[in-house]
């Protein structure tokens, strides 16, 4: 084999796995221990969001809801905080308490 060829190929095997290596990053960038360095969302966020479910006085509040009982949550992350699927709350934790008007059943 040649120089030239033998070249070729680690560069194209190094590429590979450059490309193979994105996805994964993009991942670790989501990992648990990211996700729980995330800032934790304060009353008033987005979407009349409060951390305590009960301390709503939204009209479409119904006893009983909270995000971890909500179709848009993602599951605990630590301590009661979880992420929301939700893109107003893509940046934030959100209480597994709280409550947003965008809540729909499925958690
Ligand atoms: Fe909570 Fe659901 Fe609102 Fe997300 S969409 S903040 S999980 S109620």
């Amino acid at each position: 084999m040649s120089d030239v060829n033998k070249s070729r190929r680690v560069f194209l095997r190094t590429a590979a796995l450059g490309v193979a290596a994105v996805p994964l990053a993009r991942f670790a960038t989501h990992s648990p221990a990211a996700r729980a360095e995330m800032p934790k969302a304060e009353d008033g966020h987005a979407l009349d969001y409060v951390n305590d479910a009960t301390t709503s006085d939204h009209s479409k509040y119904q006893e009983g809801q909270k995000c971890e009982g909500c179709a848009f949550w993602a599951g605990e992350e630590s301590d009661g905080w979880g992420k929301c699927r939700h893109p107003e709350f893509s940046d934030v934790l959100v209480n597994a308490n709280g409550w947003c008007n965008t809540w729909v059943p499925g958690g």
